[in-house]
């Protein structure tokens, strides 16, 4: 059993996929070729954004974010310290300060009840992290955002393309919205890539200077920026995964429920992440919480199961994040660093691989 089956998801989409890599190397436009606006036009539609600009990876669309937010030295940005490094290791690459709140223990999401204690004259944006595929509770953040002076609110959306919040799509719920690519994600092509999406024009238009060495037109360099397009060949990748993923995403709402149910009928002894009534999750990983998680993995392991652990340790316990006075007061950051579980999951999960996961949870 694979814990992402990505060669399934291939051999489904071969044909349309192989195609459009061909037609790219026909054409040969490699950089900002037709797909990449053909697929941020679909990307744009799907998420009800006026705009997306496609870039390098969804690490290169945080940085990308912030720069264009003219985020630097001497400012804070309030994240979570539960999530992928690269949240917080953009916004120190930006030259800023992290600011970490603690996460609600019941969904590892931020809690926004907590980000208004931290705000002083320096914060500039909150960025909350839509974390195994569910939105943090965004009319909270932005209400908190717009009370204190217009502060950005950049939502780090890698793990929940095509997730929803009320009715509204990730990526299109804040200021800005940074999705990846990158392969084992949601909505994944086959090397490094990503997305941010806003609503902004101005915003739009600094984004995609700063995709391009911060130029207006080509060798007139009006900003700083970076080296940070999606390859041509990738957008078509993603143009070829469009084609199924709306049952893709259908598929992983179903697994997600049908996850549950088997793992509370089998009487498992794990606990469920909770997913809000007002929010579809993506299921970017199937996450759960258990007592002795390395005596679980080891017994998953002997029966083929692979497992992973998203994530092991609070970004500010980490050496190169270390931040001893926020790390005393982020204890559900913490909890859930010691006993999250993700069990394998794709689109392609049949119910004999989950009904095999189940049994052997259960056993232990
Ligand atoms: C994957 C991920 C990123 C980085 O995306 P890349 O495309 O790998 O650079 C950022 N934040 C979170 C929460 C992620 O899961």
């Amino acid at each position: 059993m694979q814990f992402i089956d990505l060669k399934a998801q291939y051999q489904a989409l071969k044909t349309s996929i192989d195609a459009r890599i061909h037609k790219v190397l026909d054409h040969g436009q490699y950089i900002l070729g037709p797909e990449v606006a053909e697929m941020e036009a679909q990307l744009a539609a799907y998420t009800g954004s006026k705009h997306c600009i496609s870039c390098a990876s969804g690490t290169e669309a945080l940085l990308m974010s912030l720069m264009a937010l003219g985020i630097g030295p001497g400012d804070e940005v309030i994240t979570t310290p539960f999530t992928f490094a690269a949240t917080a290791e953009m916004i120190v690459l930006a030259g800023a300060t992290p600011v970490y709140v603690d996460i609600e223990p019941d969904t590892c999401l931020i809690d926004a009840s907590k980000i208004e204690a931290k705000i002083t004259s320096r914060t500039k944006a909150i960025m909350p992290v839509s974390l195994y595929g569910q939105v943090a509770d965004m009319d909270a953040i932005n209400a908190i955002a717009a009370k204190h002076g217009n502060l950005a609110v950049i939502e780090d959306a890698a793990q929940s393309f095509g997730a929803t919040y009320k009715g509204r799509k990730s990526c299109n719920v804040s200021t800005l919205g940074c999705t990846s690519f990158f392969p084992s994600k949601p909505l994944g092509c086959y090397g490094d890539g990503g997305a941010i999406f806003t609503n902004d024009d101005a915003l739009a238009k600094t984004l995609r200077e700063i995709r391009t060495h911060g130029q207006e037109r080509r060798y007139y360099h009006t900003r700083i920026g970076v080296g940070g397009r999606m390859d041509t060949i990738q957008c078509a990748v993603i143009l070829g995964k469009l084609e199924r993923f709306e049952w893709e995403i259908e598929r992983r709402l179903a697994l997600g429920e049908q996850y549950r149910q088997k793992l509370e009928q089998a009487g498992a002894k794990v606990k469920l992440l909770t997913v809000r009534p007002d929010r579809d999750c993506v299921w970017a990983q199937y996450t759960v919480f258990v007592e002795d998680r390395e005596s679980v993995q080891k017994a998953l392991a002997e029966q083929g199961i692979p497992t992973a652990v998203h994530y092991p340790l609070s970004l500010n316990r980490q050496p190169a994040y270390r931040d001893d006075a926020s790390a005393a007061e982020t204890v559900h950051s913490h909890r859930a660093a010691e006993q999250v579980i993700s069990l394998p999951m794709s689109a392609d999960l049949t119910e004999e691989q989950m009904d095999r996961v189940v049994v052997a949870v259960a056993a232990i």
